[in-house]
């Protein structure tokens, strides 16, 4: 039996996230009733956010929060504020969410929130106004036991400190576990901003060494430098690799040579991009996902690498810092190319799991050392990445269908060993 089909918009982010899951559902030969669970989120909250404007004017922003599936856990995921989310988008990164988890091992379901929004365009009081409104409005959804934000693209550890703020200030008392990504000085974890990026880092080297390559002389291009990768670039280029590529949504540069992440991270805080560093030649969004390059590592938003382009693709390898940033399309044409892609919900599960961490640390009120916890993800990584390759050699399939049978294997048993209510 088909599961039930969906009015979902062509090429989104949710026509990916459930092809994927069909991909798996069938090499797996997953229970259909099961199958058709796990193609539904659980609960879709729309919110309305008014906010009073610096010049007095009252403008309403759209908000979501949506949980995936709780069967392994309370549900755990980032929330985005970025000009083109829809509901469909944070339906689908709930679902990854969900797979995501489950391939770590942690015990959380998935769960994603995202503000139509461009947050640039407001100023500090208008967006803390607009954070802590659309806090309120999903209240009745989120808490340390049930659904715990934490940020993905377009938010940061203040707009998590807002949350934890207004959360606490309805209850009465400090609850530090309801958001991770929070600064230290409230309750964050040691190693949490620069998780994501170590995360593609063990895996990227993990990768290198599988496939016998050498990491001095691995050459990288990394789309995107905010907080994956900015941390991405700056880690891999510590390892040794040469980072040959680099860009922002402004634009990008190249050098064969190498870039110095120290001289992209001053321009950065001099001019608020990447774009116009005179360490290379500049190149657009476009033409930097062609450059010739070992390992490419799209860290931006979804749907870059498509039909359109995955034939000019000149990597050896692809690590997916985002999330969806390959279409299925594309990933059949990688596969018929002999190009690895390293998949999202293996290689940027790192930000997760040391929000677990850091959840873990917040309900005890005991905290651990930055080693501890790098050491700690490090394993957790490592022992992912073999699994997942386990099952891709055992199966004969991709990373990403492997990847995605791991995830939903466990989720399945956890939905039934629990049953369905009622
Ligand atoms: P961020 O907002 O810190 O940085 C995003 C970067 O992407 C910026 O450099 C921005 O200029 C660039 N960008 C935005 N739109 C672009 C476009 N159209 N073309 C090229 N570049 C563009 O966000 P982030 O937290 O680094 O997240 C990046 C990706 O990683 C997202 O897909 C997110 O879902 C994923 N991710 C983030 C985390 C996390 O812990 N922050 C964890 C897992 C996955």
């Amino acid at each position: 039996m088909e599961r039930t089909e969906q009015h979902v918009a062509e090429g989104s982010a949710l026509e990916s996230a459930l092809r994927q899951l069909d991909d798996a559902a069938r090499v797996m030969e997953l229970d259909p009733g099961v199958h058709e669970v796990l193609s539904h989120p659980r609960r879709a909250l729309e919110v309305a956010i008014p906010v009073k404007m610096d010049d007095g004017t009252i403008q309403v922003f759209t908000g979501y929060r949506v949980h995936h599936n709780t069967s392994r856990g309370p549900s755990k995921g980032g929330i985005r504020y970025h000009p083109s989310v829809t509901l469909d988008e944070v339906k689908a990164l709930a679902m990854w969410m969900t797979w995501k988890c489950a391939v770590v091992g942690i015990p959380f379901g998935g769960a994603k929130g995202g503000v139509i929004v461009e947050p640039r365009k407001l100023s500090k009081g208008e967006l803390q106004r607009m954070t802590r409104r659309y806090a309120y409005e999903i209240l009745p959804l989120i808490g340390p036991e049930r659904d715990i934000p934490a940020p993905d693209l377009g938010t940061n550890e203040q707009i998590m400190a807002w949350i934890m703020d207004t959360y606490s200030t309805r209850e009465g008392y400090s609850v530090p576990g309801v958001v991770t990504g929070k600064p230290l000085s409230i309750g964050g974890s040691a190693g949490r901003s620069m998780a994501t990026a170590r995360g593609v880092m063990y895996v990227t080297l993990a990768t290198l060494k599988h496939l016998g390559m050498s990491v001095e002389e691995a050459r990288i291009v990394v789309q995107g430098f905010g907080n994956v990768g900015g941390g991405t670039v700056e880690l891999l280029h510590q390892q040794g690799c040469r980072i040959v590529g680099v860009s922002d949504v402004q634009g990008g540069v190249h050098n064969p040579e190498g870039l110095s992440p120290l001289g992209l991270r001053a321009h950065e805080e001099q001019y608020g991009t990447i774009a116009g560093y005179e360490g290379g030649e500049k190149v657009t969004n476009e033409e930097l996902l062609e450059l010739p390059c070992d390992v490419l590592i799209p860290a931006a938003i979804e749907g870059q690498l498509t039909r359109a382009n995955a034939d000019r693709i000149r990597a050896s390898v692809i690590v997916e810092a985002a999330n969806g940033p390959t279409v299925p399309e594309a990933d059949e044409i990688f596969e018929e190319r002999g190009i690895l892609v390293v998949p999202d919900i293996l290689a940027n599960a790192g930000g997760v799991t040391v929000s677990y961490f850091e959840w873990v640390q917040d309900i005890q009120a005991y905290y651990w050392s930055e080693d501890e916890v790098n050491d700690r993800l490090r394993q957790i990584m490592e022992k992912s990445y073999v699994d997942v390759l386990n099952v891709a050699e055992e199966r004969k399939v991709s990373m990403r269908t492997s990847a995605t049978i791991l995830g939903v294997g466990r989720v399945a048993e956890a939905h039934i060993t629990r049953g369905l209510y009622p």
